[in-house]
């Protein structure tokens, strides 16, 4: 009988994959990268000489004042959340006043500052243990701010900062989170991240001005999407001032 010899099966050959050439990344996609304490304490300081003036921008009298109008501001300018406000306080000028508002009439009253059904059961809930769990006084410490319903880390962090004058943290709203990452002062999106990396990079005693002063930027220089590096103060140190313009 005849052997038969098997030829090897012929394997496909795999397509060779053409890798792209590695491109130097141009100075449109360069990532800002993480600045040093060096670098923010320059930051700092010409944003203190830019913004002199810069300080909260809700209106307030008093601890429960701004705990509301922070919790009012969410997805709403400051200026549309200081026109509510004036009757608003009027109407229920403590925790005790407001806990017992009725919701339709609280609802219509801050319906212009957007998701209204969603903030009046924030204040509700949130006067309502203040009265239940502090005696109607506004607590003054991180872990017993962000207990109260509607109160998460920012909001705490601007009461505290404000009216405490207690550096516990620092706000980061959509200006400090944009400026922290455009400045390199972060490579972070999530906030906590963001607030983590400024906390370790300025002193614990700005950090509630450093917000002011982000915030400031943010609205009269590095707009969002248009920003003005020609007329700004840290452009030879920002990273992103080339790509911005
Ligand atoms: S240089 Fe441009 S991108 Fe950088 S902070 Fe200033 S305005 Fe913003």
């Amino acid at each position: 009988m005849k052997k038969t010899t098997k030829r090897p099966k012929k394997t496909a050959r795999r397509p060779v994959k053409k890798t792209a050439k590695k491109k130097t990344p141009s100075p449109k996609r360069r990532i800002a990268s993480r600045a040093n304490p060096e670098d923010a304490k320059l930051y700092f300081a010409r944003l203190e000489k830019a913004y002199p003036d810069a300080k909260c921008a809700l209106h307030h009298r008093d601890a429960y004042e701004l705990l509301v109008a922070t919790i009012l501001s969410a997805q709403c300018t400051d200026v549309r959340v200081n026109l509510t406000t004036p009757a608003l306080f009027q109407r229920y000028p403590d925790a005790p006043a407001l806990a017992g508002a009725d919701r339709g009439a609280l609802e219509t009253m801050i319906k212009s500052t957007g998701f209204f059904r969603n903030k009046a059961k924030s204040l509700a809930g949130m006067a309502t243990a203040v009265v239940k769990d502090h005696g109607g006084l506004v607590p003054h410490t991180m872990d017993e701010l962000t207990a109260l319903p509607g109160v998460g880390r920012k909001t705490a962090n601007v009461v505290l900062g404000n009216v405490f004058g207690i550096n516990e943290g620092v706000v980061v709203d959509t200006h400090v989170a944009r400026l922290a990452k455009l400045m390199g002062l972060t490579k972070e999106t999530d906030p906590v991240k963001i607030e983590r990396d400024l906390m370790a990079l300025f002193p614990r005693d700005d950090w509630t001005l450093l917000s002011h002063l982000l915030i400031e930027h943010g609205r009269k220089i590095c707009i969002a999407n248009r920003p003005k590096c020609g007329e700004c103060v840290v452009a030879d140190r920002c990273p992103s001032a080339r790509t911005a313009n």
